[in-house]
């Protein structure tokens, strides 16, 4: 994150600034978890002198506690250093298209309440973000905490996000909310707030990374197929955003020069052909073709289009034209990701998404696709699994990413 300090101070404007030693042993804590001095000494290469200087201040601060009240879950190592979880509050906010889920943590990212309800980000981002920071003050209110004791409140929305300015660039499912000023609008109710914004997919992968399959994975990819298709890459167990913030669209990667047109204005891009709407549109030109009974009796109950759901249930109902759809995206999907494993070489692809509830032959078809299109050496360590955090993905790392920027390092 310190690439866009320097630059984009707007972000860190409310942030707590500390010395740079002290900002990577909470950086250190919030990445791996609760450490003893000595182990912290270690795996930053300090001397166990200075370290012991550098504890001895940020539990001065209250940011950090030692021995039994470091410990979550008993008593296995008697000094052990974590956060103190009173120091202050995060909130996580995960918008998505039709609704919205927020999370109260405390400064150990433990949650102390949840709630969700539809929202329609189709209403706009001034109705929208008025109900979301209404919530948010009733939230607080509820568990007697001050506003100044909310120090972040993390984001995830489900667009494009110019994360360095925290504005949607070109959302295709939000009209009205092209480069609106989201985190301003935040912070002018909560002034005293850090807020961060970011893509629902870089937001989904935090979570993996913090308390799912990605923890302690070095290098990894979160690839979310719904609607959409997009990927969050995790570099160092850091999230990697490129040099706008926008790193990971591989929506927009051209698979056939004589593909569909894509929304984007391209041809063929993977997204086109492969996402969930894709699948949907695949399924309804064959219902309407009569090429499977099954899809075409879906069409005919009276419905307007068909839906991926319904073409992975023709699926498991047996149909062969769902299925091979079903295959052709994940073997799509798989040959795209292979150009990425080539590039990246991560050790770990978790796909997340509507369409995971197509059920294992996806799984297996991507599998296959990123296999038969990868170098050996690449793939000799590679797992690619679907995501078991579902919907806890998203809220999670939205808590990850406001506790992520509560601090900032002293230029
Ligand atoms: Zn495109």
């Amino acid at each position: 994150m310190s690439q866009y300090h320097r630059q984009h101070t707007d972000l860190f404007r409310s942030s707590v600034v500390l010395p740079s030693l002290q900002y990577k042993v909470v950086d250190t804590l919030r990445t791996f978890g609760p450490h003893s001095r000595t182990d912290l000494a270690r795996r930053l290469g300090y001397s166990r002198a200075l370290m012991t200087g550098i504890v001895k201040e940020l539990i001065e601060r209250a940011i950090l506690v030692e021995g039994k009240d470091a410990e979550s879950t008993g008593g296995r190592r008697a000094r052990l250093l974590n956060f103190n979880p009173d120091f202050g509050y995060v909130l996580g906010v995960d918008l998505g298209a039709t609704s919205v889920d927020m999370t109260l943590a405390d400064f150990r990212e433990q949650c102390l309440a949840r709630f969700h309800e539809p929202l329609d980000v189709r209403l706009g981002p001034e109705a929208v973000l008025n109900r979301i920071l209404e919530i948010a003050q009733n939230t607080l209110d509820k568990h007697h905490i001050p506003n100044d004791k909310l120090l972040s409140i993390g984001i995830g929305v489900p667009g494009p996000v110019d994360f360095a300015n925290g504005i949607l660039i070109v959302p295709p499912i939000m009209p009205g909310w092209e480069r609106y000023p989201i985190r301003r609008k935040i912070q002018a109710h909560f002034p005293e707030t850090t807020v961060v914004v970011d893509n629902d997919v870089n937001v989904m992968a935090m979570g993996e990374l913090r308390t799912g399959a990605g923890q302690n994975v070095e290098n990894f990819i979160f690839v979310k197929v719904g609607t959409g298709i997009g990927a969050g890459i995790v570099v160092h167990h850091q999230i990697y955003r490129g040099s706008n913030g926008c790193a990971g669209d591989i929506g927009h990667i051209q698979v056939d020069r004589n593909g569909p047109v894509c929304h984007c204005g391209n041809v063929g891009c993977i997204e086109a052909m492969a996402s969930g709407a894709a699948m949907a549109r695949q399924a309804q030109q064959a219902a309407m073709n009569h090429e499977s009974a099954i899809l075409r009796r879906y069409f005919d109950s009276g419905i307007e289009s068909l839906t991926a759901e319904q073409v992975s249930a023709a699926a498991h109902e047996g149909d062969p034209v769902a299925l091979k759809i079903i295959q052709t995206s994940g073997t799509l999907i798989g040959e795209v990701l292979a150009g990425i494993v080539n590039f990246f070489n991560p050790s770990l692809i978790l796909i997340g998404g509507g369409v995971t509830k197509s059920g294992t032959q996806f799984l297996a078809a991507i599998r296959r696709g990123v296999l038969s299109r990868s170098l050996p050496l690449s793939t000799q360590h590679l797992r690619i699994d679907y995501s078991s955090m579902g919907d806890d993905a998203g809220i999670t790392g939205a808590i990850a990413l406001a506790a992520e920027h509560i601090f900032v390092p002293e230029p």
